[in-house]
């Protein structure tokens, strides 16, 4: 029996007994006592008052003490507006504090959304209409006219057989995914090999095939027969030679954009191939790769250019050497490797900078600087069909300041044919992004040097 007036925690009665609540409220707790569950005695002396009957319907109550029985909010007309539910209102916006601005209004939805129906079309088969006699006809039909058949969801584009492709959607030209012309391979042991076998007509160096592959598969490139260099111990290895680095051909731009010599010495190389595509071609693309493929978005050939950079060839007529200049207008020799990129040490006064096309990423212009004690070294690609030393420039600015007023200037003065429009850019508007990003450079060389 329960024993009325026992606060809670109060173990003076039997075990059995229910805790009750404080002696004033007087009522027993639910699930108080949960240790007998179960078991024979279980809600044996149940208080009788948690048994009691509903309550009448609120109609059916006595005067004073009516209210709505528990359960009563299951679903049921209701009187009022909205079925007695609460009127649902915008959410009034949240008070400002002063000086704050105020956020950007949220999208609305839009109550009518354009909708593409799912009508057959002229090239796509009739659907199966399925047995129309039996019991599940009707259903079938139901099915059909309210999932396949139906519209599809606003902002979802209804689904398109293969077969069927729509006008103009055929995939962008990539060129094929395997190279199509036939070619002959080798890998010779040594370089003296590698120059016996550049003799053949068409014959290719390959190094990290980063230009070249993929010209091959455009059709870009032709190519009768490929020197595999890749494993020719001589053209590898960064060091010092002389008052110069030494950067042999097949260094990676990745080895070459985070080598600690050429960071302190020629931190515009470091920075032009850091800049070069992504990891992956960084990881493959070789030094020598990237300067004999120069073009017009090639980036270490401009580097090259304004650290005044000489490249060591290995030829039919023996070993030369050739400024990095010479070797951007007229190419490799045919017949030729390119055995080391030659680098005056210049210390941290250098600076590389690019701009790209931001839906391609594709480089738009890149512009490279050393300042020297008899003035700055400037060098250009993008802008220009390939990369070029501005003289004019350099002239203009020698005994700076290098402000970035000073250096529109003197490339405002500079011939506007030698600006080349390309990639859907203006002569104009390139032959102001090299002035702007020389005058970011000559500013980054600066802050180096500070
Ligand atoms: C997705 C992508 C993005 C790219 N982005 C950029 C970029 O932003 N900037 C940039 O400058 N380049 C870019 N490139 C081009 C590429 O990075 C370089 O041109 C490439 O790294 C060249 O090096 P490689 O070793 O792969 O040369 P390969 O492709 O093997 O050869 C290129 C050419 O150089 C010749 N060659 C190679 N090595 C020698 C050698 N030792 N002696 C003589 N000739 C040689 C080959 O015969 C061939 O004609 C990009 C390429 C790709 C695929």
């Amino acid at each position: 029996m329960v024993r009325l007036g026992t606060a809670p925690g109060d173990r003076a009665g039997p075990r059995r007994d229910h805790p009750l609540r404080p002696a004033g409220l007087q009522l027993p707790l639910r699930h108080a006592h949960r240790r007998r569950r179960g078991r024979r005695t279980h809600r044996r002396d149940r208080s009788r008052r948690l048994h009691r009957r509903r309550r009448r319907r609120e109609h059916r109550q006595p005067e004073g003490g009516r209210g709505p029985d528990r359960g009563q909010h299951r679903a049921r007309p209701r009187p009022g507006p909205d079925g007695g539910r609460r009127i649902r209102r915008e959410r009034r916006p949240r008070q400002l504090r002063p000086g704050e601005l105020r956020p950007a209004p949220r999208r609305r939805r839009a109550l009518l959304h354009p909708r593409q129906d799912r009508h057959a079309l002229p090239a796509q088969p009739a659907r199966r209409q399925g047995r129309r006699g039996d019991r599940h006809g009707a259903a079938r039909r139901r099915r059909r006219q309210r999932r396949r058949r139906r519209p599809v969801r606003p902002g979802r584009t209804a689904h398109r057989h293969a077969a069927h492709p729509r006008e103009g959607l055929a995939p962008p030209e990539r060129g094929s995914p395997v190279i199509l012309t036939d070619f002959d391979y080798a890998r010779p042991a040594a370089l003296d090999e590698a120059l016996a076998l550049l003799a053949t007509p068409d014959a290719r160096v390959l190094a990290g095939g980063q230009s070249l592959l993929p010209g091959l598969r455009t059709g870009a490139e032709r190519a009768r027969l490929l020197v595999d260099v890749r494993h020719l111990a001589e053209l590898r290895g960064v060091g010092r030679a002389g008052g110069s680095l030494r950067i042999g051909a097949l260094t990676t731009l990745a080895e070459l954009a985070a080598h600690p010599l050429v960071l302190a010495e020629a931190p515009e190389l470091a920075a032009a191939a850091r800049a070069n595509g992504d990891p992956q071609v960084r990881n493959l693309g070789t030094a020598g790769g990237n300067l004999a493929a120069a073009g017009r978005a090639t980036d270490l050939p401009v580097a090259a250019l304004a650290a005044d950079a000489r490249v060591e060839l290995a030829g039919p007529v023996g070993r030369t050497t050739l400024t990095a200049e010479r070797l951007a207008a007229s190419g490799v020799p045919a017949g030729s490797v390119v055995t080391a990129l030659l680098v005056p040490a210049a210390g941290p006064a250098a600076a590389f900078e690019k701009a790209a096309d931001r839906a391609t990423r594709y480089p738009l212009c890149a512009a490279a600087v050393r300042v020297t004690p008899d003035g700055p070294r400037i060098a250009v690609t993008g802008a220009t069909p390939r990369a070029l030393r501005l003289r004019g420039v350099e002239d203009r600015l020698r005994g700076g300041p290098y402000t970035t007023e000073a250096v529109l200037a003197a490339f405002r003065a500079e011939p506007r044919e030698l600006f080349v429009p390309g990639r859907g850019t203006s002569a104009e508007y390139l032959g102001h992004l090299a002035g702007v990003l020389t005058a970011r450079a000559l500013a980054r060389a600066a802050l180096n040097t500070a």
